[in-house]
């Protein structure tokens, strides 16, 4: 591992190969690289900073191993504290009612359809719904994975609100002694104020176990605020970052771990029904530097 990354950060490490001590220079001259590393993986310009500032602090105050040069040793440093905020390697999910929330087009409910075919596999009984009363497509989208997974879908009669369905959802879950009810919900484009107070009056109705932002690893900078802002409102449990099959790094996922300390829970990796992965820390973290 450490020699992957330290291919990857070769220039400066091979100017500084014969450093034998750890100087500032030395220090600010890796650390540049490093920092162009996370930004380049969209991880917030604002989480870099203190992210660096950490390392830097640490590497400093600290004796480096001794069997690694310096600069290979501020590497190893960068990668351990990255997989130290990145979190533990397994996040279990609480039974209960999972409350699914994000923008549109990030693969809410194809992850959805994911999970239920996940947490079925482990033979736990579960349901979902659909709350989406604005886009029917939505809920069929939903309908016909639950068919393909081979899990029940609930469906209520038309004309209701979100949060009565929200409602009847989980009285017919617990009646039916499920152990998840995976709840989907409305996405919008941007965020708006009508979304969020729908989703709050969910969130009082349903009483959740898990509220898990679903968020799409290629959004960039603006990501962070947008799953802040969902934060503020609802309290997320957890973030799944789809859409990791692609270019993107995962800058998000430090972002999110740092400066919301939510836990990223599983990663999206293709569009197939069995792309959903447990959060693996130091393997992102790998990526994360490039
Ligand atoms: P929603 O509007 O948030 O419910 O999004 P959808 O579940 O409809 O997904 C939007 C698009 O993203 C679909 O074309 C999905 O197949 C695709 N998608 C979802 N998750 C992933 C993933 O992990 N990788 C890839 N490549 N595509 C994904």
């Amino acid at each position: 591992m450490l020699e992957l990354l330290t291919e990857k950060f070769s220039k400066s490490l091979l100017r500084l190969r014969d450093s034998r001590k750890v100087t500032e220079k030395v220090v600010n001259d890796v650390l540049r690289d490093i920092r162009a590393a996370l930004l380049e993986a969209d991880v917030d310009y604002q989480v870099v900073k203190s992210f660096l500032k950490r390392v830097r602090d640490r590497v400093l105050s600290e004796d480096l191993k001794k069997s690694l040069s310096p600069a290979d040793s501020i590497v190893f440093t960068v990668y351990e504290e990255l997989t130290k905020i990145l979190g533990q390697q397994k996040e279990d999910l609480k039974k209960g009612v999972v409350l699914f929330v994000g923008l549109q087009g990030t693969g809410k409910t194809t992850t959805i359809g994911k999970l239920a075919h996940m947490l079925k596999a482990q033979n736990y009984n579960v349901t979902v719904s659909s709350t989406d009363v604005r886009r029917p497509a939505a809920m069929l989208q939903l309908q016909r994975l639950s068919e393909k997974v081979g899990v029940p879908y609930y469906s209520f009669e038309e004309g209701l609100s979100a949060v009565d369905i929200a409602k009847k959802a989980v009285e017919r879950y617990k009646k039916e002694g499920m152990d998840f009810l995976l709840l989907d919900t409305a996405g919008r484009l941007h965020v708006d104020e009508e979304l969020m107070e729908e989703l709050k009056q969910i969130k009082e109705a349903v009483k959740p176990s898990e509220i898990l932002y679903v968020a799409d690893a290629m959004q960039g900078q603006e990501a962070l605020n947008v799953a802040r802002t969902f934060h503020e409102a609802l309290g997320l449990t957890g973030v799944i970052l789809t859409k990791m099959d692609g270019d993107a790094r995962g800058g998000l996922a430090l972002s999110v771990r740092e400066a919301l300390g939510v836990p990223i829970k599983f990663i999206g990796v293709g569009e197939k029904i069995e792309d959903l992965e447990p959060f693996y820390p130091d393997r992102i973290a790998q990526r994360i530097l490039g």
